[in-house]
């Protein structure tokens, strides 16, 4: 829908208008209109006027020097300058002028107690109607609250038969099979009556980001054919103290109306955030979340309203949202496996022209780690590579430098290097993959380059696994680090300097051998005691130190004996292969690009 509204008008904005229109009056018309035709004549005539007793009302303007007199039937007012005239006063009181000091500014009472207070009362009623009118339009009729307040804005997705189904989420089959159930209670929920189960009001789908939580959700209202309601929990939290809370209300009682149908809060962590007791609270959203509890516990079970919720920060949650009978069901949304993988990357490349010879499973165990819509943007880059190459569909390759993309960032077209930084990338790749190459349990290497990156990598190895990996032995966990070192070291032994160049590799190494010793209990000091907790699972997977000063320091001791180690592992395996590593740098310094056939054919010879 592309329904353009005019831009609203803040409210002030009226006032000034009534204002202004106002002051206007006041300033140019009421005088005018006051004034009545004055004429203004000499002192003689004022004189033989005065003398003919042809004479109504005077007014004598001292300040001003002026006098106003009106004729005997009151009819015109005149106007003259003062004289020095001391006998003005007799004359005029023998010729039965009636002295007054209204003349100019007293015309008409009527009309001037309209002008004064009667307009502006009347203009601004008219103002405060129409505001009204337009504010109650605006909020959706005249139930809705004065000034649209707490109005829900849920955007609707009334009974889409094209809408998305279950079909359209690959992967993820538990969590499918969790919701099929929702799908078969919506649909005939008498049968769940009958036997007086109860299905659960508020369902919890926790994951990390874009593994298809807001699709799975709109995929059980378009398989149930129900109404969806969707907000996301951001847009509960007002500037106004109060205005989420009654938003929260009016969302459930068109639920409720509407039902059965499903709510879906998307990034419910946004209202649902632990409340904790410390000053300076959020008060807004404490309350959105007071009002979300009370209407869980408020409607019966069995209405035919599901709440969905979706969170990449479960434990960031109150705990009283998560209790049975508000959100307790738990949907994991975990992050596609292999088979996962395949499967989504098909279900987005229907949308797109593909050569027939794609080998999908390649694809997708390079892409390992990637979420479901990092997929679906790599098929996308792939189209978008095709097009701009003047293709008329994707190729295998397109889509693994599509993956590149991702991963790595775009190519670097007019990144120049020295030829002394490019062999030394060369020399530092090739010694990444030689050290993975020749120690056991390591994935092979699939590609090598130099080519640098937008994303600032000056080159890098690309290690893709066979299978599905759920679990890591010790020694693979090492190996890793071992083949991370591996790239410093190749510069070390080669050039007898270091750069800056391994700076990645250093990090990943060292969180690796970290988690070894704190989280894997791989450290036989410490055996099976947790040193570190991790707090946020689905985004970045943050760690919080929970030992002693004391442990502090042991734990980076070993961290750094186990990183120690593992360097002088690779920089052994580097000094018994140094005529395959300086034939291999050369090599890849040369074709900049290497398969990892190539390096496995040179690596055999
Ligand atoms: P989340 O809510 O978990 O952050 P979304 O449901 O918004 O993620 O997914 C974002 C996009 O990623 C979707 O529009 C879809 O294109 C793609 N996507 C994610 N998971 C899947 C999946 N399992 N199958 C197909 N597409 C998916």
């Amino acid at each position: 829908m592309n329904e353009v509204k005019t831009p609203k008008k803040p409210l002030i904005f009226y006032y000034c208008v009534a204002l202004l229109l106002l002051l206007l009056f006041n300033f140019l018309a009421m005088p005018w209109m006051a004034q009545r035709q004055v004429k203004e004549v000499d002192y003689g005539t004022f004189m033989s006027m005065t003398l003919d007793g042809n004479i109504g009302q005077v007014e004598v303007q001292e300040t001003e020097n002026q006098i106003f007199f009106t004729d005997k039937d009151n009819t015109t007012v005149y106007k003259t300058g003062m004289m020095p005239d001391p006998d003005l006063t007799q004359r005029l009181f023998d010729s039965g002028a009636e002295f007054t000091g209204e003349i100019i500014e007293q015309t008409d009472p009527l009309l001037s107690l309209l002008l004064t207070w009667i307009l502006p009362v009347v203009i601004f009623v008219a103002l405060g109607q129409y505001m009204t009118k337009r504010l109650m339009k605006n909020a959706g009729g005249p139930n809705a609250m004065m000034f649209g307040k707490g109005k829900s804005n849920a955007r609707v997705y009334v009974k889409s038969s094209e809408g998305i189904k279950f079909s359209d989420v690959a992967g993820e089959d538990e969590a499918k099979e969790n919701l099929a159930e929702i799908v078969e209670y919506l649909h005939d929920p008498s049968k769940y009556r009958e036997i007086g189960a109860s299905m659960p009001k508020g369902i919890l789908l926790v994951g990390p980001p874009g593994t298809g939580k807001t699709m799975l959700a709109k995929a059980v209202a378009g398989e149930a054919n129900v109404p969806f309601f969707s907000m996301s929990g951001s847009e509960f939290v007002e500037m106004f103290v109060g205005m989420g809370a009654s938003k929260v209300r009016d969302l459930f009682s068109q639920a409720k109306e509407k039902a059965p149908c499903i709510v879906f809060i998307d990034e419910i962590d946004a209202i649902g955030k632990k409340r904790d007791g410390q000053y300076g609270g959020n008060d807004e959203r404490e309350q959105t979340l007071n009002q979300l509890l009370t209407e869980m516990d408020g409607f019966e079970e069995n209405t035919g309203v599901i709440i969905l919720a979706a969170t990449n920060r479960p434990e960031s949650l109150d705990p009283a949202l998560t209790r049975p009978g508000r959100f307790d069901r738990r949907v994991p949304v975990e992050l596609p496996d292999l088979q996962g993988r395949i499967a989504i990357l098909k279900v987005h490349a229907k949308k797109i022209k593909v050569a027939d010879d794609v080998d999908w499973s390649k694809i997708a165990r390079m892409a390992s780690g990637a979420s479901g819509a990092e997929l679906a943007n790599i098929v996308n880059e792939a189209a978008l590579r095709a097009v701009r190459d003047n293709r008329r569909f994707a190729t295998q390759a397109d889509l693994e430098e599509s993956i590149e993309v991702v991963i790595a960032g775009y190519q670097k077209k007019n990144a120049i290097m020295t030829d002394e930084e490019k062999r030394i990338v060369a020399y530092h790749e090739i010694g990444h993959a030689l050290v993975a190459a020749m120690q056991t349990h390591s994935a092979p290497v699939q590609k090598i380059t130099i080519v640098p990156r937008t994303s600032g990598a000056l080159g890098y190895t690309m290690q893709v696994d066979e299978g599905n990996h759920y679990l890591m032995s010790q020694a693979e966990l090492e190996n890793k680090i071992a083949t991370l070192t591996g790239g410093r070291s190749a510069e070390e032994l080669v050039f007898h300097s270091v750069s800056t160049g391994a700076s990645n590799d250093i990090e990943q190494a060292t969180k690796l051998a970290r988690s070894m010793i704190t989280r894997y209990g791989m450290s036989k000091d410490f055996d099976m005691v947790a040193m570190e907790t991790v707090t946020n699972q689905y985004l970045g997977g943050d760690t919080s130190l929970a030992c002693s000063a004391e442990t502090q320091a042991e734990i980076d001791r070993q961290v750094v004996a186990l990183v120690k180690q593992q360097h002088a592992k690779a920089m052994k395996i580097l000094e018994e292969n140094r005529a395959k590593l300086d034939q291999l740098a050369q090599y890849l310094y040369e074709k900049e690009t290497i398969t990892g056939e190539e390096f496995m054919d040179i690596l055999q010879k």
